[in-house]
């Protein structure tokens, strides 16, 4: 049951492919001069058909592939991957990889947390966050991420008690212990950094007096 399962684009495939070998055949066909010039015409024709079909069938996975703009004309590839240098490679690789013939496994992901593999497995968005609870500038670059539904709502439940820490260090700040736990903390956070980036998180420690100068 697996092996017979057909996407639209694998059908379209297969569309292409047998439209190419009924192209060839009316070609050949065509240019036969035994068959008499009225018949070589007729397969003229239908080969003409035949591959005005075949453009039908190739506009139609451009279309599904890259979308249409405003006007509902078909996207052209400069205009779909418009930060690509190469866009015309990277929409024939995109093709290549579409087109090819697939199986139902082939829609299963791995979940990056669990490891499960599944059809339900999904790329979630995590978009970037910037924190600033110390005053100190931490950029959190936006992830996309392969997870299963139950992971994917951990990895938001955990993100949302990060999320709010601005109202923890001010309730924190009120107690002078707690303050000095989360200094303490972040400055062996600090010590742990590679060399070059260490550098630069003392010096803006020290810009807040949150470290003397040694
Ligand atoms: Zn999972």
């Amino acid at each position: 049951m697996t092996g017979k399962f057909k996407g639209y684009l694998n059908r379209l495939r297969e569309n292409l492919e047998t439209l190419d070998e009924q192209i060839e055949n009316a070609r050949r066909n065509s240019k036969a001069k035994k068959k008499g010039d009225t018949q070589a015409l007729q397969w003229a024709k239908t080969l003409r058909d035949l591959v005005e079909l075949r453009n039908v069938t190739l506009e139609k996975i451009k279309a599904h592939l890259l979308g249409r703009d405003e006007t509902g004309a078909v996207m052209e590839p400069r205009d779909y991957y418009d930060c690509d240098d190469n866009p015309e490679i990277s929409f024939e690789r995109d093709f290549d990889r579409l087109l090819s013939p697939w199986t139902r496994k082939d829609l299963k992901l791995k979940c990056k947390d669990c490891g499960v593999s599944s059809e339900q497995v999904s790329v979630r968005h995590f978009p970037g966050k910037y924190k600033d609870p110390y005053h100190i500038e931490e950029i959190t670059p936006p992830k996309n991420i392969e997870l299963c539904q139950k992971c994917y709502e951990k990895r938001l439940s955990q993100e949302s008690t990060d999320q709010n820490p601005s109202q923890d260090s001010v309730k924190d700040s009120a107690n002078p212990s707690s303050l000095d736990e989360q200094i303490t903390s972040m400055v062996s956070m600090v010590q742990e950094l590679p060399p070059d980036q260490r550098q630069e998180w003392i010096q803006k420690l020290k810009g807040l007096g949150v470290i003397r100068e040694t």
